[in-house]
């Protein structure tokens, strides 16, 4: 073909495709101009309805891959956890966290004991070990009584404060104090004794004793013994043991475990658990929600309205179950229950 010729036809398709072009904007230039606004809404609907149909498809791939992967993703993460700590080291993590003194001045953010049940017992038990050991004490039989009780001793001023309203409603009552709590202010433990109350048991340095070994948890029991021999007296101890041998849990950890029922048995005491309290019940769910008043608010309805005939009341000397304690002693007072100390109760 001769060079002049191919160049011709070259040119020629070139202004074809540009005329092309130039039909084409016109159309879109006739159509936008509103010469034919029909074809123009059929148009951007078609390209809206795509669009509309193509995210809406994506969506609904996304949702199912992740609707298939997330439990087995959170079934592996919770089989992986599970393999590197067992209920028992979590449970006792977490009490370990919740039973942690204070320190200084925060006294009375203090919280402890879980409600019974919540503690996990893991020691390996049988019936038989079972039928053989004392089980722990939740509650009386009464239907007219109840005991208010209060656990660890931190916060001196609380302490006194209950006290005095024991005393100005004339209401005996048990307390469990940690040991190394007796050595902190043995003059306010000396007083309570003398006022009538009950000062037990609750361990020397409130560890949790399902992960101890036997002769550690007997040591945690011996050493409240040697501590409140030292503040209480020989005579105080002497008595304690025969006439109300109590001994609470720290965290109720261990209140279900035959091997540690059985040395608590072994060195001579029952153990008492509860059936009404504050921790996990009102302060931990409210805790980073509600004021410290309204919290008080909320325990004194909550004590005062679950408290039953034969009740065991664990309170603290902490601010939610402080704030409101004298309207507690007169709440429960008014729905008729007698006040007693754990031997009362559940003699
Ligand atoms: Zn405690």
């Amino acid at each position: 073909m001769p060079a002049g010729f191919a160049s011709i036809c070259c040119m020629d398709i070139i202004m074809k495709k540009q005329a092309d072009k130039i039909n084409l904007i016109q159309k879109y230039k006739q159509l936008t101009a509103g010469k034919d606004k029909k074809q123009l809404i059929l148009m951007w609907s078609t390209v809206l309805v795509c669009t509309l149909t193509i995210i809406f498809v994506c969506s609904c791939i996304i949702y199912t891959v992740n609707l298939n992967k997330t439990p087995n993703t959170l079934h592996t993460r919770f089989d992986e956890a599970n393999q590197k700590m067992t209920n028992q080291k979590f449970n006792s993590y977490i009490n370990s966290l919740i039973n942690k003194k204070p320190a200084g001045n925060q006294q009375g953010t203090k919280t402890a004991e879980p409600e019974k049940g919540n503690v996990k017992e893991t020691d390996k038990t049988t019936q038989k070990d079972n039928a053989s050991v004392n089980k722990t004490i939740y509650k009386g039989v009464s239907t007219t009584q109840a005991a208010i009780t209060f656990d660890d001793g931190y916060n001196r001023k609380y302490v006194e404060k209950v006290l005095d309203i024991l005393k100005e409603n004339n209401i005996k009552s048990t307390f469990f104090i940690i040991g190394k709590v007796l050595d902190d202010y043995p003059e306010v433990w000396k007083r309570a004794v003398n006022e009538g109350h009950q000062i037990c048991n609750h361990t020397q340095s409130h560890q949790i004793l399902t992960n101890m070994s036997d002769e550690a948890v007997q040591a945690e029991i011996s050493g409240w013994e040697t501590s409140a021999r030292r503040v209480l007296g020989d005579d105080y101890l002497t008595r304690m043991k025969k006439e109300f041998p109590y001994l609470r849990l720290p965290g109720g950890g261990g209140a279900k475990s035959s091997r540690i029922l059985k040395i608590a048995q072994k060195n001579g005491y029952k153990v008492i658990g509860w059936n009404v309290e504050t921790v996990s019940s009102v302060i931990n769910p409210l805790k980073n929600k509600k004021s410290v008043s309204e919290i008080s608010d909320k325990i004194e309805q909550h004590v005062v309205n679950n408290c039953s005939g034969g009740s065991i009341i664990l309170l603290h000397f902490n601010q939610y179950d402080m704030g409101n304690i004298e309207a507690i002693v007169k709440g429960l007072k008014n729905r008729g229950f007698q006040m007693k100390t754990i031997s009362q109760l559940i003699k």
